[in-house]
């Protein structure tokens, strides 16, 4: 269920549950960046764990690389950023609000007038001026054009100029792929919608050398492949479509990209990008290096330079899509419930573990569960405050699919009832056996 006011109650749940905070609250906030607390920390690295584990670990053609976020900056010469990675902005004389040209439309003010109290009726716009969207800092204390650096605005130039690097040390042959996971910066001229566009975001990001001639092949298997990961994150199916980009819309590098858009309450947007950036990269760093950048078949010696199909996904975008695919409302005997439906494999605490009642040894019996549990490496958490219905509502907001209570029974024969926080069903389970039940249901594919 996601209608326009999902956003608000998400910002306000993410807040209250510890999800995600405005980052510097106590200062007013930063624009557009923001911090996880204590389930959003978790819930992000179980999404970064799943990535990783179905891109790199699971296969033997994808190699994982964590390079810095500093680069030398001839890098964003030959990728061509320092040239070329701006946006249009238009700034109103009246208001000097500024704002993308090219998304004009979807913004709050611009041309439209504005109903404001105070503000004035439309936008004097001025002309166009393309705006670099790289941060720029410098390198050691002079802060001279000679020691400028940038941080980077994608991790994927790391894994071009480091190649041969991983190429050789880890004996692959082409096709295939370095993966990376890694912090990201773009001084976006008119960020928002929560966490979908920040300042400072986490990428997911796997370029695959292939040899030329076989990237139409490769471009259609990854696309597919990584379509099915997002289903498989327990995504609604019926949200998600591809969108191929028209000629005039194409990256300089690229020769096709198709996006994997999710139906956000303000739209239709990209969750991720499949690029086919050709020989671009790897033939511009050889020629801005002066090193050379060529793949040799050990087999029959043949060189060449490799195409690369990109799989380019956003971690705190995909976070935003598992938030807004999982909030629910609804009505259960009479009580309205706010549920965060989360995937079991992604949610940040798996069980939580109640006494029913604060007396007979049952608090406990409880709190030893929730140990065991948590030393079987099963996220949980023991309460004992509060009625059980309201114990259940505040797990069903966190998104923990399930609730396991001690009561009068397992005194007598060990047995406690786990509650499925979607359908509500509950089993009894043998004490002993409840690591066992929960793990069988968080194995994925
Ligand atoms: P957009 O058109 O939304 O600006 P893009 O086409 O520039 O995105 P890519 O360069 O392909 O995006 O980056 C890959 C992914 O990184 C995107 O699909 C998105 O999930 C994520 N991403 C890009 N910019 C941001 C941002 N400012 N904030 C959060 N995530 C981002």
């Amino acid at each position: 269920m996601a209608d326009k006011d999902t956003m608000e109650k998400l910002v306000s749940l993410a807040k209250r549950r510890g999800y995600i905070f405005q980052s510097s609250e106590i200062y007013g906030g930063t624009g557009s960046v923001w911090d996880y607390g204590p389930l959003g920390t978790e819930l992000k690295r179980n999404l970064k764990e799943r990535w990783w584990s179905r891109m790199v670990h699971q296969r033997d053609d994808v190699e994982g690389l964590d390079a810095a976020i500093l680069m030398h900056p001839k890098v964003w010469e030959a990728s061509g950023h320092v040239e070329g990675f701006t946006d249009p902005l238009v700034e109103c004389r009246v208001c000097k609000k500024r704002f993308r040209e090219d998304t004009l439309a979807d913004q709050a003010c611009g041309r439209k007038p504005s109903k404001a109290p105070g503000e004035h009726d439309a936008c004097e716009l001025g002309e166009p001026r393309l705006f670099n969207l790289m941060f720029r800092t410098f390198i050691g204390p002079v802060e001279d054009q000679g020691h400028t650096v940038y941080l980077r605005p994608e991790t994927a130039q790391g894994s071009y100029v480091n190649f041969l690097n991983v190429q050789t040390a880890a004996r692959q042959k082409v096709p295939f792929g370095i993966a990376q996971i890694g912090k990201a910066f773009r001084n976006e001229i008119t960020p928002g919608n929560f966490i979908f566009r920040t300042r400072e975001f986490e990428q997911a990001e796997m370029q695959f050398f292939v040899k030329p001639g076989t990237d139409d092949e490769w471009f259609d298997y990854w696309l597919e492949e990584r379509l099915e990961w997002h289903k498989s994150l327990g995504i609604d199916p019926q949200r998600l479509r591809l969108d191929e980009h028209g000629p005039d819309e194409l990256a300089h590098y690229a020769k096709k990209a198709v996006d994997i858009q999710y139906h956000f309450p303000f739209g239709w947007k990209e969750l991720e990008g499949i690029h086919n950036r050709t020989d671009f990269d790897l033939a511009r760093h050889e020629e801005y290096s002066g090193k050379r950048l060529e793949y040799i078949d050990s087999g029959g010696g043949e060189r060449f330079i490799p195409y690369v199909v990109e799989t380019a996904a956003g971690v705190d975008r995909t976070l935003l899509v598992l938030l807004v695919d999982a909030y629910r409302e609804e009505e259960v005997e009479g009580d309205e419930r706010v549920v965060l439906g989360l995937h079991p494999s992604v949610a940040p605490i798996k069980v939580a573990v109640f006494p029913l009642v604060k007396k007979d040894g049952l608090p406990e019996i409880a709190d030893r569960l929730a140990r065991e549990l948590r030393k079987a490496a099963i996220p949980s958490f023991y309460d004992e405050s509060g009625s059980i219905g309201r114990r259940y509502r505040r797990q069903d907001e966190a998104g923990t699919p399930w609730c396991v209570t001690v009561d009068g029974q397992t005194a007598e024969d060990g047995t406690v009832t786990i509650r499925d926080r979607d359908s509500l069903e509950q089993v009894r389970v043998d004490t002993s056996k409840v690591a066992d039940w929960v793990r069988e249901r968080l194995t994925v594919e």
